[in-house]
């Protein structure tokens, strides 16, 4: 199985350099481009599997670069995350109607620049991301049972792990109190609904312990969900 390639499309070098050495290091190829113009003749010449797009390039803008590959049916289906240092909305929408599938705003977290580019790669392809879950900052590896926010690593206990884990599949479903008894701790086993409070409260002082937000979500009345 080769390698999955992103192209990296950015003027500016020390920012070109630093998503290389990043993307290179989780295992990724990549190519690198400084401009748009490079941009298009080396998406021929060695197509990428995902492309993370600057917005603001000199001569052919990044927008530009985006709308002429969603529009070439053999790029069509590139992923593509544009960068952008305007946050403002129109600006968000005009990414979207270039046909851009993500969007991230400079000065942007490294890692989740990382988990978007997963993110994508999952969709186009699956095979190449393994058993990576991400959501926002934070990436649980269901082999190596590892799990980190914002880069750094946290230590979870078994429970806490499979509950992170259920929680992750299916980001933004709210999970019932008996629902995640079932999921974490197996039908036949008589455990109180109150225990699952228990250990989701281990689970959010542990997901925040180096900061960020509490990325749980108390559903009065319904239980649980990530997001
Ligand atoms: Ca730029």
């Amino acid at each position: 199985m080769s390698q999955p390639h992103v192209l990296i499309v950015e003027d500016e070098p020390a920012q070109r350099e630093v998503l290389g050495y990043n993307l290179e290091a989780e295992g990724f190829r990549t190519s690198r481009a400084e401009d748009g113009e490079q941009a298009l003749v080396l998406v021929d010449e060695d197509p990428p599997d995902v492309i993370v797009l600057d917005w603001m390039l000199p001569n052919v803008s990044g927008i530009e670069v985006c709308r002429q590959l969603k529009m070439r049916p053999e790029t069509r289906d590139v992923p593509i995350i544009m960068l952008s240092a305007r946050s403002e909305e129109i600006d968000k929408v005009r990414g979207l109607e270039t046909g851009a599938d993500d969007y991230v705003v400079k000065p942007y977290s490294v890692s989740e620049l990382m988990a978007r580019v997963r993110s994508q790669l999952r969709r186009v392809r699956p095979s190449t991301v393994g058993q990576l879950l991400t959501y926002e900052d934070i990436v649980l590896d269901a082999e190596t049972h590892r799990v980190s926010r914002a880069d750094k690593a946290l230590k979870l206990g078994p429970t806490e792990f499979r509950l992170l884990s259920t929680f992750m599949e299916k980001p933004g479903r709210v999970w019932s109190r008996e629902q995640l008894l079932d999921r974490v701790w197996g039908r036949d086993i008589y455990v109180d609904t109150r225990t699952v409070d228990v250990h989701i409260g281990r689970l959010r002082k542990v997901l925040t312990s180096h900061g960020g937000p509490d990325p749980l979500r108390t559903v009065r009345g319904a239980g649980y969900a990530l997001g």
